[in-house]
C-alpha cells in the first residue's frame, strides 16, 4: 500500500489513499498515538489508568501493576514477561473480568 505524503496547504499533509479517498493531517503533532490494545498482554485499553500508564511504561495499567511495579528498573531495561506468565495473568484477569476484550477476540 504506496501512500506518500505530500505538503498540504496550512502546514498540513495528504495522500491518496488506495481506495481513492483522500487523507489529511498535521505536519507536525505533538499528539501520540496510544494502541488500542496493550503491547504486552493485548488486553483493550480501556481507562485513563490505562492511558497515564502507557505514557509512563508503554504497556496498561493491569501490566503496570502485575509486572512494572516489581521491578520498575528491570522493565525500563526492556525485560518482559515471559509468555507463559502472560498467558496465565490473562487467563486470571478474564476470570476477574464480567467485560473483557483481547486482540484474539476479534
Ligand atoms: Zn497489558
Amino acid at each position: 500500500m504506496d501512500m506518500t505524503w505530500k505538503p498540504y496547504v496550512h502546514d498540513r499533509l495528504i495522500t491518496q489513499h488506495p481506495s481513492g479517498f483522500y487523507v489529511i493531517k498535521p505536519a507536525h503533532s505533538n499528539v501520540t498515538s496510544q494502541p488500542i490494545f496493550c503491547p504486552v498482554c493485548d488486553n483493550i485499553m480501556r481507562t485513563i489508568y490505562d492511558e497515564e500508564t502507557y505514557k509512563n511504561f508503554q504497556c496498561c495499567d493491569e501490566c503496570a501493576n502485575s509486572w512494572v511495579y516489581r521491578d520498575i528498573e528491570r522493565w525500563k531495561s526492556g525485560w518482559r514477561p515471559s509468555k507463559e506468565a502472560l498467558a496465565t495473568k490473562v487467563k486470571d484477569t478474564k476470570e476477574d473480568l464480567a467485560i473483557s476484550m483481547r486482540k484474539e477476540d476479534i
